[in-house]
């Protein structure tokens, strides 16, 4: 299944962060891309239970609102000392404003009250699954999903003001900035959402 250049895709996420790092990744390829919240579509409940189902949930929903394909993100950090947690929680760690430091915080407190100082027992990675989604009246009818991940480790005190979310304390392995210092050319190439896009251009891109 491939997508023209200059074919229309809705990007079916409210989050401004990966909306941008979306269209950067998408934009050399000449597709039309759009974002839910510039169409003023509703925000799908994300009830699913791992990272490729809240894709898929979120795809289906702005693919047939919008009548044409769209491109969704799920997304987050999976932290091995808390059992994966916050996972698919990500966001919410957030709190209603989104706000990262709490959720930072959070994810350090949690480590420290088990004794995880050593870089070691700090292991973490990103996660992302990334949906493709068809109205209903295209051919293909099952959508597409695409997983990447990017494993290091999680610093403490936070360090940079790029990129979003759990940026300023992840530290990618074998390197020495987080991914909220890195240039964020440097972040696009070793990303969990990188390496879920290589894949997706590999299937759906010309
Ligand atoms: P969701 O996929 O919209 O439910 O949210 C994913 C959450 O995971 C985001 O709000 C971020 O907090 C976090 N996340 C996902 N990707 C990244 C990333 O590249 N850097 C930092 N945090 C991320």
């Amino acid at each position: 299944m491939k997508l023209q250049s200059g074919q229309k895709l809705v990007v079916a996420s409210h989050n401004k962060g990966k909306v941008r790092e979306i269209n950067e990744l998408i934009n050399p390829y000449g597709l039309n891309a759009i974002s839910a919240g510039e169409l003023g579509l509703p925000e799908p409940i994300e009830d699913g239970d791992s990272f490729a189902a809240n894709a898929i949930i979120k795809a289906v929903a702005a693919a047939n609102a919008a009548g044409i394909p769209a491109l969704a993100d799920d997304s987050g950090l999976e932290v091995h000392g808390l059992d994966g947690a916050p996972g698919i929680y990500s966001a919410r760690w957030g709190g209603e404003k989104g706000d990262f430091n709490l959720a930072m915080n959070r994810v350090n407190d949690e480590l420290l009250a088990k004794g995880f100082n050593d870089e070691r027992q700090r292991t973490a990675n990103f996660t992302c699954a990334l949906a493709l989604a068809f109205p209903q009246d295209a051919d293909q009818k099952e959508p597409l999903v695409f997983e990447g991940k990017v494993f290091g480790s999680l610093v403490w005190p936070l360090r940079g003001e790029h990129g979003f979310g759990y940026d300023p304390m992840f530290v990618a392995k074998g390197e020495i900035l987080t991914f909220g210092e890195m240039d964020q050319t440097r972040k696009h190439e070793m990303s969990h959402r990188a390496n879920a896009f290589a894949l997706f251009k590999k299937a759906c891109l010309v």
